[in-house]
């Protein structure tokens, strides 16, 4: 799958806020990671990109909030680098065109797929 760097995830991100077309995948809020919704079928998004830079080489679990924004606050950053979005692939919703950032949350005893909303206004291109 295709590396999307920092200018290629800005584009898509910009291109996503420009989208006003109402569609089911807005129906369920995603500003904040959620697990996946059953109204968002998969089926109706195609992964389009990758965050993940080098599959052989374990991401770093930190995660960036320079303002105290939490994993799951609405306005947290969106930094590539950092936890989760370095193990990210890219989804575009194929009816409406808006992206979606998704990965899949393996805990103890669980896998759950997440997604959260691409919002340019979210990304820092930070370094860990
Ligand atoms: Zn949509």
């Amino acid at each position: 799958m295709q590396k999307i760097d920092f200018a290629g995830l800005m584009r898509l991100a910009q291109a996503s806020a420009a989208t006003g077309a109402p569609c089911a995948c807005t129906l369920v809020p995603l500003a904040a990671w959620t697990a996946l919704p059953l109204s968002l079928e998969r089926r109706s998004l195609e992964e389009i990109g990758t965050l993940i830079d080098d599959p052989y080489e374990e991401p770093t679990f930190a995660e960036c909030h320079p303002a105290g924004t939490r994993y799951d606050s609405p306005d947290a950053p969106i930094a590539p680098r950092f936890y989760p979005y370095n193990r990210c692939t890219v989804a575009r919703c194929i009816l409406c065109g808006r992206h979606y950032l998704l990965y899949n949350e393996a805990g103890g005893y669980f896998t759950e797929w997440r997604i959260r909303a691409l919002r340019p206004e979210l990304l820092v291109d930070a370094q860990p």
